[in-house]
This record gives structure tokens, sequence and C-alpha cells, in this order.
């Protein structure tokens, strides 16, 4: 493997990780729902003004869950953009469910709500977003269009927390919401998730699924008084020795939050004049959408051009990525009947996309680095 000066990913600490995980060690707590785990569930839950937020092994596992609490069956159809990670459909496919693949906008790379609805089948079962990039999808039209019919939205929110929508934090438009703590992520410990409900029917249930498949959560409070099998379910708790790291993170969100989006702000401004003359497309984010700052892409012209600014980066010891590969072109989305030409904008963005360094400990003279590396490209 090449090593990189500036890598594409590097995680990012907040401060307090190591004193407060050797406070959880102090505390004699090291399974799930300590007290950690508690002030995350509570931060999370106050500062987005969800009814309930459970920390979770994964957003892949907080997705399953979703699939567990919507009682999917086989045959039964789940909306999925074509443009996100595996883990956004495996969650349903796992459960027997057929991916239906939609397409996205051309401008935000989000599920275009205007194919949304042709989409709709009486077996639909449930409606997954994804905010790309934290900016958010037309939450408006797509409650509109599901409520209609009476599916559940989901969420997929990996990229979003504390983004917003029409004044409206990402992760609280949908029945459930998921979210990930992975190392690649605005916040982290590591591996990590999240499962916010947002629909209070789902609570006792996902309680129950997350531990086994027992009330074990009740019988901690009180409310029974034995814990016993009552549901099916698995584990889905993280230690508590993580959710201590990842409260050091939640705690310091202004100010990482903050940076983030000066490093964003500076490539957009930097690379304006850049990009203008390239031909190249810098991430349009509509007026009511408040980004989360996940990443910074560039559109380039052509699948070729890429590879070049790739190629071009690298030399100079700069890591820069593609991302999702259409999951309708997958092998697995093949055999769900996925064809070239089912979604052509997923398709034509997937080649040419491409994501630049970026993360919360990135200085500015990395920063400069890349901005001086990306601007001595000629596309054309
Ligand atoms: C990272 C990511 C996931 C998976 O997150 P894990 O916590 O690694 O399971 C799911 N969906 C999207 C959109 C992601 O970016």
């Amino acid at each position: 493997m090449t090593d990189y000066a500036i890598p594409f990913n590097c995680p990012s600490f907040a401060g307090n990780e190591a004193s407060y995980m050797a406070a959880a060690v102090a505390n004699g707590h090291l399974s799930g729902d300590g007290s950690f785990t508690k002030a995350c569930h509570s931060l999370i839950e106050t500062a987005l003004g969800v009814p309930k937020a459970l920390l979770t092994t994964s957003c892949t596992h907080a997705l399953e869950m979703t699939a567990l609490l919507l009682d999917l069956q086989p045959g039964d159809e789940v909306i999925v953009p074509s443009f996100t990670f595996v883990s956004s459909i495996n969650a349903y496919v796992l459960r027997g469910a057929r991916p239906v693949f939609a397409d996205i906008r051309p401008d935000t790379l989000n599920l275009d709500e205007t194919r949304l609805e042709a989409l709709i089948t009486p077996r639909t079962r449930a409606i997954v977003v994804v905010h790309y990039a934290g900016v958010g999808c037309a939450m408006d039209a797509i409650m509109t269009i599901a409520n209609r019919h009476g599916i559940p939205v989901i969420e997929d929110n990996a990229h979003g927390l504390f983004g917003k929508y029409k004044d409206r934090y990402l992760g609280t438009f949908g029945a459930l919401a998921t979210q990930s703590f992975h190392e690649t992520k605005n916040f982290t410990c590591g591996e990590g998730g999240a499962l916010l409900i947002n629909d209070p029917r789902y609570i006792e249930r996902a309680e129950i699924i997350r531990e086994k498949g027992t009330n074990r959560s009740r019988f901690f409070r009180g409310q029974v008084d034995k814990y016993t099998w009552v549901d099916i379910g698995s584990s889905y708790l993280p230690s508590d020795l993580l959710a201590a790291f990842l409260l050091a993170q939640l705690e310091q969100r202004q100010a990482i939050q903050a940076r983030r989006r000066q490093i964003w702000e500076c490539y957009d401004e930097c690379l304006e004049g850049w990009c203008q003359g390239q031909g190249i497309r810098r991430p349009i984010i509509p007026a009511d959408c408040e980004q989360a700052y996940h990443m910074y892409y560039l559109l380039l012209p052509s699948l070729d051009a890429r590879q070049r600014l790739i190629d071009h980066l690298k030399a100079q010891g700069i890591l820069s990525v593609f991302h999702y590969l259409p999951l309708h072109l997958s092998d697995m989305g093949r055999r769900f009947g996925g064809q070239p030409g089912d979604c052509p904008v997923t398709e034509d963005v997937s080649d040419r996309l491409l994501r630049l360094p970026f993360y919360t400990a990135l200085t500015a003279a990395e920063q400069m680095r890349v901005i001086e590396a990306v601007t001595t490209f000629t596309a054309v």
C-alpha cells in the first residue's frame, strides 16, 4: 500500500476520548447501556429533539433493526436510491425483501422525489432515503408521497447528523432514522451507530430487538420484575467504552462542525475559478438545506478526467477517492433485475465524482497543498 502524505480520511480527536474511556474502565461497566451510553442517548435526543435515540454497534445494524421493526417479509419491496452504500438496502434484503432502485437528482445526488411515486406498488413496504454528503433530501415532497400511500420512510442519515432541511434536523422526518459513527464519519467511536425513533410506536419493540429479543431494558428500569424472551432480536448494543469515546466527540459537536464548515468553504471558494475554467461542477446546496459538512466532492467532465486527476494527486502524495458504484449494476443488484440505463443519473455521476481529503484534523497547510495540487491539473 502506498503511503500518502495527505490521506483521504484520518480519525480526528476532540480531546476527552481517552479520559472518558478511563472513566468507563473505572466505572466497571464495560457492557452496553452504562452511564456513557445513557449520556449519548440523552445528548442526541435533546440536541435533535427526537423521542428516542439508541446507540447501536453500527449504522448497518441500526438499518437491520429497522427491517425487523417493520416486519419485512420475503417478497416485500423497499425503494432505495441506487447511489448509496450497500447497507442501506442489504439490511432489507437480509429479510427477503426485493430492492427497487430509484435514480437521484442531478443537483444534490439525493433520491429524485419526482420519480418516487412511479416506483410504488402494492408491495412497497418502506422508502429509504439517504442525505448524500449531509445535504437534505426534499423531505416535504417525499413525506407527502409516503404518507399518501401509508409507507414508512427510513432516513439513512449516516452523512447528515446535525444537518437541517427547512430548519429541521435530518433524521427527524422519517418514522425511523439511522446514524453511523464509523471512523470515516463526522463523529466517530471507530465502529458504531444509532437508531433514531420518531414514531413512538416503535420504541418499546426497538429496545427489545436491540436486547436479543428480551425485555431486559424494562427490567433494568424496574418496569417488570424479571426479564424474558419476548420477541425476535439480536445484540445491537455497543460497549460503554465506545460510548465514552463517542460522548467526547458529540460534546464537541459545535467546534467539530464549525471546523468542517471552514474546510468545506475553503475548498469551495479556492476551487471556484478553476472549476469554472475546467467544466467541473462543485456541490450544489439548495437554499432550504443546512448541510452537515460531511464531504467535498467534484464532478469531473468524464471518467477519464477523473482517473487522471486521481493519478495527478497520487503523484503528489494526496489520496482522493471516488464513491458509490451504482447498486443496481452490482452483482447483487443484477440478480434483482438491475440493467444499465435503469438509473441514468446515478450511472453518469458514479463515473465522474471525486472526493477530496476531508477530515476534521486536516490542517490549513495540508488543505492548501491539496488545493494547489488540484488547481495545477487540466481536465481538458
Ligand atoms: C457509512 C455508511 C453506512 C454504514 O455505516 P456503518 O456504521 O459502517 O455500518 C450506511 N449508509 C451510508 C450512507 C453510509 O455512508
